[in-house]
């Protein structure tokens, strides 16, 4: 209902409902030289030929990019052997859950989330006019019989991070299946596999072989981890045909920008970038674990290119935190993930490993 008496334009009361989006720092006052581990960007920067994709393009600005990103869905589709027309690009993947989530939600409707999930899913889905659930997890893991309980008649859209950011976890495929199995038909699955490229689990799969078997699971994919290219913001989603149609039809017209498809396009042709990024990561994921942990510290389990350490209390989290900015490390505080006794730290280069590791054991040291 408008408010005839109001002076001022008034938002819809779920706008004023949700915390904005605080993302990871990039500047410490003071300090020249920062380490950067709190957005999950990658060990390696963008791949070269995308740098040049990028600088090639810079005479071509003027011109409208191809709105139906064509191009590079085909190379997106050639790739991971998939229906390129099943495919849709968007301006990062939050484009295109903020679309599902207005597209299937809005009022009278739940969406559904665990309870450490990724928080765009509940800006979303609040801003959709949705109640978002958020559903207690198993050690910091999906929980598929308290999302499968949680589901009401109004259910529309359930939402996983397969593996999950902020906690690294990742549910074990059949139990994935399970979940799909026993949600109903109308209940649109979004598997979001922004970290697919590090998982190492051996029966994973990001998500494609459960939009082929039904018509109501999309997954969705990104280009800024592996990638690099989180300045870029190109996002993709690969789904039934009727939903990638939904959202082909609300997206903005020309959201995926000239220089962000060419970027992407050159990144995808990088030769052997995937490839080195997981064997960098894999091998120092577990070395920056152990010496975290042999700091006495607690590292969760991580599919991810991160990692989420836990130091018992908030106050030691805080303290550890502070410590590290004192040293030019900024990590990810997690408190507005309801976490406020972790920290998570992306997996860096060698060196930045071996700096936050030094730098997390001195605080340690500091605390006995
Ligand atoms: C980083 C991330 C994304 C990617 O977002 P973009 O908008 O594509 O940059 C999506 N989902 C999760 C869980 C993420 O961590």
């Amino acid at each position: 209902m408008t408010d005839p008496v109001a002076t001022a334009p008034v938002p819809r009361a779920s706008v004023l409902q949700i915390a904005a989006y605080v993302g990871g720092e990039h500047k410490l006052p003071g300090v020249n030289r920062v380490i950067k581990l709190s957005s999950n960007e990658g060990a390696f920067g963008p791949p070269p030929g995308a740098i040049a994709a990028f600088t090639k393009v810079a005479a071509e600005i003027h011109r409208y990019p191809d709105g139906g990103s064509v191009e590079l869905r085909r190379a997106l589709g050639a790739r991971y052997g998939l229906d390129a027309d099943r495919i849709v690009c968007g301006t990062g993947s939050d484009e295109l859950i903020t679309h599902l989530c207005h597209i299937y939600g809005g009022a009278g409707t739940d969406i559904l989330m665990s309870m450490h999930g990724f928080t765009m899913y509940q800006i979303a889905g609040t801003y959709a006019g949705s109640r978002v659930i958020k559903v207690p997890e198993q050690n910091l893991t999906t929980d598929v019989d308290a999302m499968l309980a949680a589901v009401t008649p109004e259910t529309t859209i359930v939402f996983v991070a397969h593996p999950n950011n902020p906690t690294g976890s990742l549910l074990p495929q059949s139990e994935l299946r399970r979940l799909r199995d026993g949600l109903p038909a109308h209940v649109l699955l979004a598997i979001d596999s922004a970290y697919a490229e590090y998982v190492e689990a051996a029966e994973y799969d990001a998500g494609a072989a459960l939009v082929d078997a039904g018509d109501n699971t999309i997954m969705l994919r990104t280009f800024s981890k592996v990638f690099g290219l989180g300045g870029m913001r190109v996002g993709w989603a690969y789904g039934p045909a009727a939903v990638i149609d939904a959202i082909n039809r609300v997206r903005g017209v020309f959201n995926v920008n000239i220089a962000a498809q060419a970027a992407a396009l050159a990144a995808l042709a990088e030769p052997g970038w995937v490839e080195k990024c997981r064997a960098h990561n894999t091998e120092w994921r577990a070395k920056l674990a152990a010496a975290i942990t042999a700091a006495g510290v607690k590292v969760w389990p991580t599919e991810g290119n991160f990692l989420l350490t836990d130091f018992g209390t908030a106050e030691r989290a805080k303290a550890a935190d502070a410590h590290l900015r004192s040293h030019g490390i900024i990590v990810r505080a997690m408190a507005s993930y309801d976490l406020p006794q972790c920290l998570r730290i992306t997996v860096g280069t060698a060196e930045e490993c071996g700096l936050v590791a030094d730098a997390v054991a001195g605080f340690m040291r500091s605390q006995a």
